[in-house]
């Protein structure tokens, strides 16, 4: 399955924390994971193989949001700042709204993420 990883800057601490507390499950085989540019830097420095996009201000929100349009996302861990401004917020929004029309589990804050990872 593929998940799509995005943390805006607010939350990446977060997001680093949350991957190595679940390294094992990011890290098996039968996950492939996508990221926008900066996060999947993160994630690569914390020892993960992750595809990278471009970063989200330029476009990388985009570019998940169409391949969630071409099926090719099963999940999205979303680690949103809702305290900060953001200039691409509408493709923010474009990202959040195409989960909805595909049926594409989106979770946007640690809580949500941490009950989808147990799903796996
Ligand atoms: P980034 O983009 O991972 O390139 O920082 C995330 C975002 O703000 O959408």
């Amino acid at each position: 399955m593929t998940i799509a990883i995005i943390a805006h800057d607010g939350k990446k601490a977060e997001m680093v924390a949350f991957i190595k507390d679940h390294f094992d499950l990011f890290q098996s085989k039968s996950i492939d994971l996508i990221a926008t540019g900066t996060t999947g830097s993160h994630l690569e420095r914390a020892g993960l193989q992750v595809n990278k996009m471009a970063s989200g201000p330029v476009g990388g929100d985009a570019q998940i949001a169409s391949l969630i349009v071409e099926g090719k996302v099963d999940m999205v861990i979303f680690f949103r700042d809702p305290l900060g401004k953001h200039p691409h917020e509408p493709d923010v929004q474009m990202l959040m709204r195409l989960c909805d029309v595909y049926n594409i589990p989106l979770a946007t804050n640690p809580a949500a993420a941490m009950r989808f990872v147990q799903t796996l």
